[in-house]
This record gives structure tokens, sequence and C-alpha cells, in this order.
């Protein structure tokens, strides 16, 4: 039961804790997130605001993205840099912007070593990565001392700017990391070699930091805690490390998860919530400075739990604080109920990022898009009709009657949720289901009425009673033109997500999209026969499926390949039509995982493919016009869909006011990130 203040259910989450001279309100962190903000016009303006916004919100420390104490050390040419008096005058806006709200804030120093995707790359050898092609030199002895004295004068000019702190960056395989472990350091002076000399680089910086800043300037360190490549650390050597760092002068020490080149996924949905709590809990035990434990938390109920069986004394959430500005301050108003919870989908971060663009999120788009939308209520309150309750309506509904408008929501089947109600049973995804808690909580408190199986016509729209319609009536599943696509065999994807129908031992899939992917990963995981079930949350099966050593006896915390080759539960062949590669179309950041979790299960994927008909035997094709019969017990349609926009068209020939928005506006993009976004925005307009 919910209390007036969050402090009673929440006690460890809510505790102050002192760091050095400093004191935290809370035990939540914001984690370092690069969100391209810093490299748009007017860049500094939009993130002081989209900081201040999460201070605001009562989060207790943020870490911003990854400064370079050097050009060598940028990510990417153009990127954030801190060498200068004059960058440091610029960043006091962000901090006195954190300030202003009570918030602390430390600077991220990040020298990206051979991940720098620039020609001047350097590493402590000259071993390439596989995910950068350019290769590094190896750095010399002068130059990593040079790189040491910028790293010193980075966290001067940071106190300068009015940080609280820094926190250097030793994981995820970046410079630091890559001097700490065999796989990436053959050196052999006194910077290689020995563990002794493999972690000098990191108590140098600790130690020579704090000795220049001073002891009332927190000095942070993100160890590795856990590395997930071949020839990464054992565990023993992150805790030899950890104190290490402790001795030198690190007040707290946060944790990272895994290497970016790592084949193990760390933090998108198929990942449990608190996988990795066990290696923040290992450091625990280890070290007397606060520990922090990061990746994939992002309720505070798990986030107290941790806390309170002694796992850690701090979390990050970085996502998290995209998708809700204000966590902390509903826990602490005993409003967690009203939280709205990152989904871990990335695509609206880090998937955006990757392409070059800013980051925002699916769920909130107004993350890191502050100064764009408008937080008041509308001049004038307006009577407005949704129809259909899906992601998007979900959305213009909520923000329209935020906004003071009188909102009315139709949906035509007896739930709301439209295609997140599929999306949820599609193992990891039931994370969805926290989208459609939030929405409803917020229709519900804008006094939305909701009418279930309701199907308005033209003319019920138009009698008066609505100013303006919001058509957000979703789509149908498109049905190719495929002879005997009545045949028995054949199932749509909705029926199948749904529960509706069963698939057998041997599927063919029509359509390698988005859609077809998602329904082969959920008969991979589903016997045949077997209907949808909740799943997602086993972080022992999480562990088999990727060859993680919880224990981190092991190099790198792995048991063996993660994409070693797994048992299937069916024979699966996925089709589609154009010759690209299957998937290409897949979120950056977790395509890879699907693609790979069907490649272990030797699921075929054929491209290329004209349709000829269903039959007994299964489905029949030409590929480079030779015929092909693939056998199969059930064909899977998974072959996109078609806007229901039929509605919006006669109110439109009717004179009546009427948007439309997400797949109802434009069906082969069907996107839950766009329709939330449009739906927002158009109540925001109306
Ligand atoms: P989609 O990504 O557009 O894929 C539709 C598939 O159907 C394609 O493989 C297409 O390939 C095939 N197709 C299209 N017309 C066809 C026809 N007339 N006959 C036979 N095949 C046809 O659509 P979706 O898979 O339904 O996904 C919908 C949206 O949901 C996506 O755009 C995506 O944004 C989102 N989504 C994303 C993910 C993810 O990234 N993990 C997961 C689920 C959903 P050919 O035309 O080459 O045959
Ligand atoms: Fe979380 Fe998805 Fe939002 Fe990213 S886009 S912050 S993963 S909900």
């Amino acid at each position: 039961m919910q209390t007036n203040s969050g402090t009673s259910l929440y006690p460890h989450l809510l505790s102050p804790l002192k760091v050095g001279r400093t004191t935290l309100r809370n035990r939540m962190i914001m984690g370092s997130m690069h969100t391209r903000l810093d490299m748009e016009e007017n860049g500094l303006h939009k993130m002081s605001v989209f900081l201040a916004e999460r201070a605001k919100g009562e989060i207790a420390l943020i870490i911003t993205g990854g400064y370079a104490p050097n050009t060598a050390g940028l990510i990417e040419p153009g990127g954030p840099i801190l060498t200068e008096h004059a960058q440091a005058r610029e960043l006091q806006r962000i901090t006195e912007a954190v300030h202003r709200h009570d918030g602390k804030i430390c600077l991220q120093i990040l020298h990206s070593g051979r991940y720098a995707r620039q020609e001047e790359c350097l590493g402590p050898s000259d071993i390439r990565s596989r995910i950068n092609r350019f290769a590094p030199r190896a750095m010399t002895s002068a130059e990593i001392e040079q790189t040491i004295s910028d790293y010193v004068r980075c966290a001067l000019l940071a106190k300068e700017a009015g940080f609280d702190g820094v926190e250097i960056m030793g994981s995820e395989g970046y410079l630091i990391n890559e001097f700490t472990v065999l796989r990436t350091n053959d050196r052999s002076d006194e910077w290689g070699g020995s563990a002794e000399n493999r972690h000098r680089l990191p108590v140098e910086l600790v130690a020579r930091i704090r000795a220049a800043a001073g002891e009332d300037f927190i000095v942070i360190y993100r160890i590795s805690a856990i590395d997930l490549v071949e020839g990464g650390a054992t565990g023993e050597e992150i805790v030899s490390l950890a104190r290490k760092v402790e001795v030198a002068g690190a007040d707290i020490l946060n944790t990272g998860i895994g290497w970016h080149e790592a084949r193990v996924p760390t933090i998108a949905y198929p990942i449990p919530r608190g996988a990795w709590r066990f290696a923040a809990a290992r450091l625990k035990g280890a070290v007397g400075i606060p520990v922090v434990a990061s990746n994939r938390i992002n309720t505070p109920e798990l986030a107290e739990e941790i806390l309170a069986t002694g796992d850690s004394d701090l979390v990050s959430m970085a996502r998290p604080l995209l998708a809700d500005s204000h966590f902390a301050k509903k826990v602490r108003e005993g409003n967690a109920g009203k939280i709205n919870v990152c989904i871990a989908c990335n695509q609206a971060c880090l998937d955006r990022i990757f392409s070059d663009r800013s980051a925002s999120c699916l769920v909130n788009p107004r993350a890191c898009r502050e100064t764009e939308f408008d937080e008041g209520p509308a001049a004038k309150s307006r009577k407005v009709a949704v129809v259909g309750a899906g992601a998007g309506g979900l959305a213009a509904a909520a923000e329209a009657s935020r906004r003071g408008h009188k909102v009315t929501l139709f949906e035509a089947s007896d739930r709301i949720g439209g295609q997140l109600n599929l999306a949820r049973a599609v193992p990891g995804k039931a994370e969805f289901d926290e989208m459609l808690r939030y929405f409803s909580g917020r229709i519900e408190d804008g006094g939305v009425d909701v009418r279930l199986n309701a199907s308005p016509t033209t003319g019920e729209l138009g009698n008066g009673d609505f100013d303006a319609v919001v058509v957000a009536s979703g789509v149908h599943p498109r049905i190719p033109a495929i002879a005997g696509i009545d045949h028995p065999k054949v199932v749509f994807y909705h029926d199948l997500l749904s529960g509706r129908r069963r698939a057998g031992r041997k599927v063919v899939i029509v359509g390698a999209g988005g859609i077809g992917f998602d329904v082969a990963e959920y008969l991979l995981h589903s016997q045949p026969g077997e209907g949808p079930k909740a799943r997602g949350q086993d972080i022992p099966a999480f562990q088999r499926e990727w060859n993680i050593d919880a224990s981190l006896t092991l190099a790198g915390g792995l048991t063996g390949d993660p994409l070693a080759p797994r048992e299937s539960p069916r024979e699966i062949t996925m089709l589609q039509r154009k010759t690209s590669r299957p998937g290409l179309g897949l979120g950056v950041s977790t395509g890879w995982i699907l693609r790979s979790s069907l490649a272990k299960r030797d699921v075929k994927t054929v491209a290329g493919v004209t349709y000829e008909r269903v039959d007994d035997r299964g489905l029949h094709i030409l590929v480079d016009g030779v015929p092909r019969v693939i056998e199969a017990d059930t064909v899977v349609i998974c072959a996109g869909q078609i806007s229901n926009r039929g509605l919006f068209d006669e109110l439109l020939a009717a004179g009546i006011e009427a948007h439309v928005i997400g797949g109802a506006k434009e069906a082969s993009e069907l996107d839950a990130m766009r329709a939330v976004e449009e739906g927002v925005r158009i109540a925001q307009a109306l």
C-alpha cells in the first residue's frame, strides 16, 4: 500500500549517503549517457535544461556523458572534450542548472582508446577491435605519461566548471580497461605484463587526480565488474584492482558491465532485470568505499531490494531517467506507481545515437527535447475523441487530458493496448506491460472516459459532442496474395502471439521484418503446441544462454562461446522476397541479439523468394526461378500491415477536425516510438 511518503517503502533507496565531504540526498545516481545533445545547435542550453529537470526530479547525483581529456581520446571527431578554460566556463551553465535544484553532478572523463572512430586511435598495444575499422597505435611511455597529465588537467577544469567531482571511466573496453587485461595489452614495460603493471594506469590516474583536486572533490572509478570477452579479467583481478583504486583515493566504485565488443547482451530487454547485481555484490564484499550497481535496474522495488540485501550501496540508472525525469521524487513522495518505467527497448535512445541522432525515449518523447514541449495547460479546454487505445492513442489521450481537455477514448476491442498486447508475448518484451500500466494510470488520473468494445461512426463523432478527433485506429495484418492462404496450416502472427492459434514443430515464417523475428524467437522459446507464457526474468537461464560465469573464476566471466549452438524445439525457416540480408531493418542495438539467438538454434533464412502456394506439404516457393518446397506443419504470416484509416478519410470528407497518428497514418513504418511521439505532439497542438 502506498503511503504519503516513500520513506517507509524505500528506506534504503531514500537514505542519504556521505561521500567524502559531500552528502548525497538519496542512493539514486543517473548513470553516464551519451545523448549527442551537445552536438546539436544550442546544445549546451538543451543539455542544461535536460539535466536540470533530472536534478529537480531529485536524483542525488548525475554523471555526465564522457568528456575526452585530449583529442586522441575522442570517441569521434567533434565529440565532447574538456581541455581548455573556455570550455570549463561554458560548462558552468550545466553545473549551475543542476545545483539550483540541489543536485550533485560529476563529469565523466572518457578516453576511447582503440574504440575511437578516428585515424589517431591509440591503445596499450596495436591490437584492433572487431568493432572499429581503425587500428590503434601502441602508446609510447611518454604518451601514457602525457595522457595521465591530460586526465588531471581535465579533472581540474571540471572542478573549475563547478562539478562536484569526476568519474574515471575504466570499463566497457575503453582505454583504461584495455590496459588492465591481456586481451588488449601485450606490453612488456611497466604498463604491461603482470596484473600490477596492467593496473598501474588506473591507479596512477586516481591517485594523481585525488592529489591535484583535493579531498573535497568526488572521485568515482568505474570498474569493469565483468568484461564478458575472451581474455578479459578474472574476478580475482577485478577485486585486486578495486582495492588498489580504493587505496589510491577513489570515493565511489561504480560498476560497468561488459565491453562494447562483447557478444553477450548487457542492457536490452532480453536481459532480466537485476541480472548483473552479482557483479556489484562481489565488489561490495571486497572494498570499504560505496559500490554502485548498474544495468537493467529500472524500478524502485528492484533498486530497494538490491540495497536492502547489501549487494550495493547505490544504484545507477541511466535510461530510466530518460523515461522519467522525476523517478526519485516520485519514490520520495510515495508515488512510485506513477513512474514511467524504461522498457529497455533501446529504440529511441541507443539506436538513435548509433544512427548519429540525439537520444530520446520511446515512452517519453520529451526526453532530451524538453525545450520543444509545453508543460502547461491548453489555452482552451476542448472536447476530444481519441479512437484507438494502442500506444499512440493512449499517449494522445494521456497528454490531451493532462492539458485540460475533456477526452473520450474509444477502443474497438475489449481491452486497451493494441499491438502492445501482442508484443508482450515475445520473450523479454513483457516489459511492455509497464507502458500499459503507466498510460492506464495517466488516463485514469486525467479523467479520460474509456469506452471499450466501441467503434464510433463518423456520424457519432460529428454530432457535436466533440471538437476534435484523433484517429489512432492502428493497423490490420496484410493478407499476402499467396494461393492456399486459407489452408489450415496458415496462421497469422496476431493469432499466434495472442494464443488463439498454435504452431507445430516445422514452421515456415513468411516475412522477415521485426515481427517475423519476434515470432521466431517466440517459437524457439515454447514447445510445439504450447501457447504464450510469461517469461524473461529467469537470471540463471539467461546466464546459461550466453555462457556467463557468475562465479567470475574464469577470464572475462565466460564459461564458453556466448554464440555456441543451442538445442531448438522446432525447425524454423524464415523467408523474404527482398534479396537483402534478412534482419537488416532491426534495431542496431537489439537486432544482433535476435539474429544471434536464431542462428544459435539453426533458424534458416532465405531471401529473394517468390511465393507460389501453400498445400498439405507446406509452402512452395521459387528461389532464383528454381522451385522448392519447404515442408511445414505451420506457415506463419508476418507480411506487414495495412493502415486502418478509413475513418479518418470519412471524417475529413465530413468536414470534422480530425488528426491521424501511428499505424493508421503510416503502416509501413509501424512503430510504437513514432506512434507515442505523434500522440503526444498532436495532443500538444490541440
Ligand atoms: P516489416 O518490418 O515491414 O516487415 C514485413 C515483412 O513482410 C517483410 O519481411 C516483407 O519482406 C514482408 N512482406 C511485405 N509485404 C509482403 C507481401 N505482400 N507478401 C509477402 N511478404 C510481404 O513489418 P513487421 O515485421 O510486421 O513489423 C512491423 C513494425 O514493427 C516494424 O516496422 C518495426 O518497426 C516494428 N517491430 C520491430 C521489432 C524489432 O525491431 N525487434 C520487432 C517487432 C516489431 P519482403 O517484402 O521482402 O517479402
Ligand atoms: Fe528505455 Fe526504450 Fe526509453 Fe531507451 S527508448 S530509455 S530503452 S524506454
